[in-house]
């Protein structure tokens, strides 16, 4: 994708600071950090939504995103890491490649999310959408 600012950082058309890199993924540290030591673990072959990339891609973004989570752990002495991967302008994503937030989370780091938990009116409502979703499975 050419106008695509992640397929530029694959092609190293424009500047990153690279984590690791094979042969499908690279992993890059992001711009903008929420907790500094945040990476993006990216597939080097464009993909995007979640819904519409290859099981085995899905694979390897996550069994690498493990990985960088065991390295902020023991090589930035993080005590906790957030996973996040945003799809649709709907849930944040600004970025339309696929990615892997990989965010290192220390104790008293002082980031705490919109976290904003809402009630169902009734048992029936939670009931029917999970209805909706098991149709759909
Ligand atoms: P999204 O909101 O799409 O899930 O996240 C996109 C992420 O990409 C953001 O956290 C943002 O800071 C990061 N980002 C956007 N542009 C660049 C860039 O040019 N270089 C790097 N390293 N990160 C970027
Ligand atoms: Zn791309």
């Amino acid at each position: 994708m050419s106008d695509c600012i992640f397929c530029k950082i694959v092609e190293k058309e424009i500047p990153a600071t690279i984590v690791h890199e094979d042969d499908d993924v690279l992993v890059f540290m992001d711009i903008g950090p929420i907790i500094k030591g945040h990476a993006l673990v990216i597939p080097k072959k464009h993909y995007d939504p979640v819904t519409e990339t290859p099981d085995h891609v899905i694979n390897k973004l996550f069994l690498t995103a493990k990985k960088i989570a065991a390295a902020q752990m023991n090589g930035l002495g993080a005590d906790g890491v957030n996973i996040m991967q945003n799809n649709g302008k709907a849930s944040g994503q600004e970025v339309p490649h696929i990615h892997v937030h990989v965010i290192p989370r220390f104790d008293g780091d002082g980031h705490h999310w919109n976290w904003n938990p809402k009630k169902y009116d009734d048992f029936d409502e939670m009931a029917e959408l999970a209805h909706k979703l098991r149709k759909q499975l």
